[in-house]
Order: structure tokens, then sequence, then C-alpha cells
């Protein structure tokens, strides 16, 4: 019999920017458990590190007079892997299994890229957070005093080094207000429900990590007493991996967060190809180090086990589990279609197909999934096809559909995913990225490249205005073709610019223009240079000198133009636009019509 706690263990996760510490500090709250645990209290979990009541408390020892907590919850459940891609497979309806969260930030650095985007997330999955100002210790002057509490360790710095301190907390509340958080340090917070709590500390000597065990504890035991209630029913959780475990088979490693989970429990767990329901064979947790050499596989088996927890499930027909579905064990037949709905339901949201004109996104987790459909979506890149599993033939020809309809959208974004077999992908393009948000950024900027790249193409396919005056006195030659010297007196001519007269009439086509026996490819105002014009054109016939030709531009050419290109029209420009409207009108009175230049 196991005693049931009151309290469930709030389930902890740790985010932050790349390299501001967040594994070194995991590793020393891990490593001072280790230390200060009872013989024969366990902490390791799959997945995920126990941080039992009794090692908080013993640490929290030399700050009761500051922070005085009695603590009911039976400890704090720290998940192992820090970062974006794990905290979006702990997904749960409308949030997350995460309690809370640590927002660990280099506190030289301040915020970067990777704190925003955690901000983020954690808005967006509604879960609380306090930041770990980290690696103090590099304050320039800092007397390192290991695994001392922060106030202690404070208190034996220099004035100079403490007005340090203070300015770089400073930036973070600042940088925090941006993104309309009140914060404060920690010991100068009245009301923890209206500031977020900056805790110092660092992940090297250990200094504050007292306070910040402390302050996780506290806060939650205080403002979640309601989500933290243990409630003795069929176990829910959230599947983090799907392994293959040499001599076990196919497992799953889940984070229980609600009710108890015991062997032969019928469970319902999302799969590639439809919702598995099996019957749990196996609950393994890591077996003790001194046990290691007796349990061949590293792991021990239990027979049940209470929220919160992170454990191994070994069940036939694990091998199609898909990591980030939700787990509910059904008491009975009744239970199973109702989870089953359910399950079916959620994960329609997240893998689709849709008619619209977007992009084809795989990845191998629905967490992830969910993630970049969402982020790229809020970036207002649309998606119509989202799926877990390698890529399929399916996959390029859903991509290649899309390229057709719009150029841009013919990729396959894929997250740990990879082609199966020697499946032919040269038609489409495959941007592929193990870090959410820098596939995002590729997608983003692959699609930007290829829509500057067309509309490049079509402004370089544009016929543009332009007006010349052909000069008197420089007939080069009068016909096959004509080569007059001209001056433009507006706007722009290119070779290939079919040219019309002022009433309208067209003669020919501009073949060439000169400069001193060069080519160019265009003259805008003011420039004297010579053209040839290709046509049925003879100088003294349909031309003559001295008079004014300008470009016969299309109507759809000079709505493009306006439209698109609006920042390109000089003002010489919008005078010749008018006087091509006046002369086009003549012919089709809608020419030119409803533009604003
Ligand atoms: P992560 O990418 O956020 O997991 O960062 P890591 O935990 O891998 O740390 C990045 C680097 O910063 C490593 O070289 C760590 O040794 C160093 N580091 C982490 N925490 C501290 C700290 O508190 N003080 C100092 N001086 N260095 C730290």
């Amino acid at each position: 019999m196991i005693n049931l706690p009151k309290l469930r263990q709030p389930i902890v996760v740790v985010l932050g920017h790349v390299d501001h510490g967040k594994t070194t500090l995991l590793d020393k709250i891990r490593g001072t458990a280790m230390v200060k645990k009872e013989p024969g209290e366990m902490t390791q979990e799959v997945g995920a590190s126990f941080v039992p009541t009794s090692v908080i408390s013993k640490i929290a020892e030399p700050l009761k007079n500051i922070i005085p907590i009695k603590l009911e919850i039976p400890g704090l459940l720290f998940i192992d892997t820090p970062g974006h891609e794990l905290f979006s497979n702990l997904r749960r309806r409308g949030g997350s299994v995460a309690d809370i969260a640590i927002l660990v930030v280099d506190i030289m650095e301040g915020f970067q890229k990777q704190t925003y985007e955690s901000i983020e997330i954690l808005k967006e999955k509604k879960v609380p957070f306090l930041v770990a100002a980290n690696k103090i210790d590099r304050i320039p002057g800092w007397k390192p005093n290991e695994n001392e509490p922060f106030l202690f360790s404070l208190q034996k710095q220099s004035p100079v080094v403490q007005k340090k301190l203070d300015e770089l907390i400073y930036n973070l509340v600042i940088q925090l207000a941006s993104e309309n958080f009140n914060a404060d340090r920690f010991d100068r917070i009245r009301d923890f429900t209206k500031y977020v709590a900056i805790v110092p500390v660092s992940g090297k000597t250990g200094e504050g990590i007292p306070e910040l065990l402390a302050i996780l504890a506290g806060l939650t035991q205080r403002y979640m007493q309601g989500k933290l209630k243990f409630v003795e029913g069929p176990a829910k959780g959230v599947v983090l991996e799907v392994k293959e475990d040499p001599g076990i088979g196919h497992t799953i490693d889940v984070i229980i967060y609600d009710g108890i989970l015991h062997k032969n429990d019928t469970i319902v767990v999302g799969g590639l190809n439809g919702i598995i329901v099996t019957k749990v064979r196996g609950i393994l947790l890591p077996a003790p180090l001194q046990d290691m050499r007796l349990a061949k596989t590293g792991y021990r088996s239990v027979d049940e086990v209470p929220a919160a927890a992170g454990v191994k499930i070994s069940a036939p027909n694990l091998e199609e589990a898909l990591a980030g579905s939700p787990l509910y064990v059904a008491e009975n037949e009744s239970k199973i279609d109702e989870y089953k709905k359910l399950i079916e339901e959620e994960l329609s949201k997240i893998r689709f197909a849709k008619d619209v004109k977007g992009i084809v996104v795989k990845a191998d987790s629905l967490g992830v999934l969910e993630s970049i459909v969402t982020a790229l979506e809020k970036r207002g890149i649309p998606v119509r096809l989202a799926d877990i599993g390698p890529i399929t033939k399916r996959d390029i020809v859903e991509a290649e559909l899309a390229g057709k309809e719009e150029e841009e959208y013919g990729i396959i974004a894929a997250f740990r995913v990879k082609p199966i077999g020697n499946l032919d992908t040269s038609k489409v393009k495959i941007i592929y990225n193990d870090i959410i948000y820098q596939l995002i950024d590729e997608v983003e900027k692959y699609i930007n490249d290829v829509r500057e790249r067309k509309k490049r193409r079509t402004y370089d396919s544009l016929i543009l205005p332009g007006k010349i005056k052909i000069l008197p006195g420089f007939v080069f030659r009068r016909s096959d073709p004509a080569i007059v010297g001209v001056e433009v007196e507006g706007g722009v001519i290119k070779p290939k610019f079919p040219l019309i007269k002022d009433d309208g009439r067209k003669v020919g086509e501009i073949l060439q223009i000169q400069d001193n026996k060069k080519s160019l490819d265009k003259a805008t105002k003011g420039m004297e240079v010579a053209i040839s014009i290709k046509g049925n054109v003879m100088v003294g016939r349909q031309i003559n000198e001295g008079d004014v030709l300008y470009t016969d531009v299309p109507k759809e050419d000079l709505e493009i133009l306006v439209n698109n290109y609006k920042d390109t029209i000089t003002d010489d420009m919008k005078e010749v636009i008018q006087e091509i409207i006046k002369i086009k009108r003549v012919e089709d009175p809608l020419y030119g019509l409803g533009i604003k230049l």
C-alpha cells in the first residue's frame, strides 16, 4: 500500500535561451537532491526527477525565518529535458501538464530571442513562471559561497557588487514589463499573484538554489491547491516519448498528472494509424544504482504509481503510439469509447488536411506539430497538410500541388522526420530543422525569398510608362530599323517596349538603346540616347523629328505597377502616366480607371 498524499507534486519545467544554463541548473538541483535525500528515498523517474519535501525542507532550512512555509506537497517533479520541444509535448487540453515553469535567464545577457519565445508559449499555455536570474557568480567581483542561500551570499558581497546585481535585476524587471509582467526580486514581493518573482541563482555554485526550491514549493502549494488536489481515480497522462528498449520492446515514457496508474489497467492513447487501446504490462522506473546489476534492463517494475510521476509503460501495440498524445486509463467499455472519441477529436485538430493554399508540415510528435502550425499561422503562413511521421509520397504530391497553386507554398517543413525509402523528393523543397523556431524562420525566409523573386520577375516583365522626344537633327537611319536620337522626358524606356504617338497610333517597338555605342538596358528622365525602332516605321512618314512618343503601357501592367510597385513610381513618371491615361482613354474609357497615384 502506498500512502496517498492530499496534494500531488507540482510538475516543473525549465525553459529559456540556449546557453543560459538550463541544463546546468537542472543538474545542480538533481545533484543536490541526490546528496540530501534519505536513504531509500527515490528521486529518479523516467524523464523526470523528483525532489522530495524532506530534501526541500533541509535545503531551505536556513531560510525558515525569511520564507516560512509548511510544506504539504510531497515534493517537486522536475521534467528532465529543458526547452521548447519537450514543453510542447507536455500538452493537455487547453494548456499544459506543467504546473509551473522556471524561465532561466543569464543575468549578464538579459532577455534573448528564445527567452521571449518561451514567454510567448508560457502565455499561450497559461503556465505561471518565475525567473531564475542565472550565473550571478559571473558578476565582476562576486565572491562565491557554494550552495548558500542567495540572501546570505549577497550580504557577503561588496557594495559595488550588490549595486551591480541590483542594476542587472532591474534590467530584467524592465524586460518583463515590456512583456506586460510586473516583476521584482522575490524578497521584495508582497503579492506573488501580481508579481513575477526573480530569483538570482548560480547553477555553477548552487547559490540561490535554496530560495528557488522554497519559492517553487511555496507558490505552487499556496496558489494551486485546486489543480494539485490528489484524485484517487484512474490515471491521466501524456506521452513524452515512444521508444524501443532492448529487452523490453516498444514502450512509452509518460508523465502521469492525475489519478493512479495500475498494472493491467486498460489505456487509451493516440496512434499513428488510429487510437490504440491496450493493457499495461509493466510500469517501469529507473533502478537505483546498486540494483542496476540485478535489473538487467536498468529498470525496476512497480504495481502502481500515483500522480505526479514520470514512468515507462510497457504494453502490446505501442510501436505506433504518438508522442504528445493524451493517455487515459479506461475503467470500462463505455469509457474506452468516450476516451477514443475525445482523443480522436483532439488529434484531428492537430493532424489535418485542408483544401487551402498552404504548405505541408511533418513532425515526429503531436506537441511539436501543434506548436509549429500555431507559430506558422501566427506569421500568416497557411498550412494545408499537418501530420506525424516520415515524409511520404502523399506529402510530396500535396506540396507539389501547393507549389503549382502558389510557388512559395511548394514546401515541406520537416521536424525530426525524413523521407521514407527512396522517395523522389526532387520536385519539392524540403526544409529540415530540429529546432522549432529555426524551422519556422527558415520557412518564412524561403517564402519571402520566392515572393521577392516573383515580384522582381513580374516587375521586370512590366511595360513601364515612358515619354521620349525625337531630337531634331539626330536621325541616324530612316527605316529598317529607324534609328533616332531621343531625350527621355519622363518615366523609363527599355528595349521591347512598344511605342505610341500622342494620338494613340502604334509606331513599332524599341529594339535597342545606345549611348556612345554602348547598349543600355534602360534610359530614364533627362538621358539623351539613340534608339532603334523595330516595325513598319519610317522617319518622315509615321514619325517625324520633334515628335513626342510614349510607351504603350497595357492596362494590366499599369494596374500592377500602381498596386504592387508604387514606391518605384517617380514624380516624372506620374506625369507621364496621367498623359498616357488621357491618350488611351480615347480608345478605352476604362483605361486607368480607379488608379490612385
Ligand atoms: P543551456 O543551453 O541553457 O542548457 O545551458 P547550459 O546549462 O548548457 O550552460 C551553458 C554554459 O554556461 C555552460 O558552459 C555552463 O557551464 C555555463 N553555465 C551555466 N550556468 C552557469 C552559472 O551559473 N555560472 C557560470 N559561470 N556558468 C554557467
